[in-house]
């Protein structure tokens, strides 16, 4: 088996089921007492959020790359980024180090790909859903439409995660804000959703949806598990 590096604690409420769900899939892989190699590099989310708000994403990216290369020191033989967020440093993170980066958008994209559909609406924060790093990945790479909510409503979506679910806060208005947004993107033709921010599906599962929903964490933390008892190979790089 290899070892999974983690890059963990944005926010750490959101580690917690990767630490979880990563254990969870090597145990069904393998059964018994078996679980997964796993080195977390948990950060202080705060310091993150300040350069995330600021704009100083050259500062995020070095911060990063800093925690990559002691991973990859320590021994692991991948790298996971447990926020859809910081892939915006991906590409300087992935050439700070030898081993591979695996990209929280692809497996995200192969599930939606693999259920038929082709047309998604996206939440998450105002970056990843307004900026082009994440959508561009799914479009260019994967061939998906991407919707995404109108800027008020991504405002919405922003604040709901930072004040409130990175604090482990989850509320019924929240909830029924989100299921609003989620209607309206379906009305604009989307056929399912990505919840494109680690922390939603503290918010947000199947019982409050009708279309289906592509968890970023459960895919991610799932693929970096089979990644790790596969043989290894190099497939999980941009
Ligand atoms: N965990 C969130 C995400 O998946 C947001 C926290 C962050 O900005 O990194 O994007």
């Amino acid at each position: 088996m290899k070892t999974l590096g983690l890059i963990g604690g944005m926010s750490w409420e959101s580690t917690v089921p990767y630490y979880q769900q990563i254990n969870q899939t090597v145990r069904q892989q393998l059964g018994g007492l078996h679980s997964a190699k796993i080195i977390l590099y948990s950060v202080d989310f705060a310091e993150v959020e300040q350069l995330q708000m600021t704009g100083q994403w050259d500062a995020a990216g070095s911060l990063l790359v800093n925690i990559a290369r002691k991973l990859e020191a320590a021994g692991a033989d991948a790298l996971v980024i447990c926020t859809n967020t910081m892939h915006k440093v991906a590409d300087a993170v992935q050439s700070a180090v030898t081993i591979p980066l695996l990209h929280i958008a692809d497996p995200t994209a192969q599930a939606i790909r693999q259920a038929g559909f082709d047309t998604v609406g996206l939440l998450g924060t105002r970056f990843t859903m307004a900026q082009d790093f994440y959508r561009s990945r799914l479009e260019d790479q994967h061939g998906l439409t991407v919707l995404t909510p109108p800027a008020d409503d991504q405002a919405l979506v922003h604040q709901i995660i930072f004040n409130e679910l990175c604090l482990g806060q989850v509320l019924d208005a929240s909830r029924q804000t989100y299921q609003r947004i989620i209607q309206d993107l379906q009305t604009q033709g989307a056929q399912a959703i990505i919840l494109g921010c680690t922390e939603i599906a503290m918010l947000i599962g199947p019982q409050h949806c009708d279309l289906p929903l592509f968890d970023t964490t459960a895919l991610h933390a799932q693929s970096a598990a089979l990644w790790a008892l596969s043989d290894g190979s190099a497939k999980g790089r941009p």
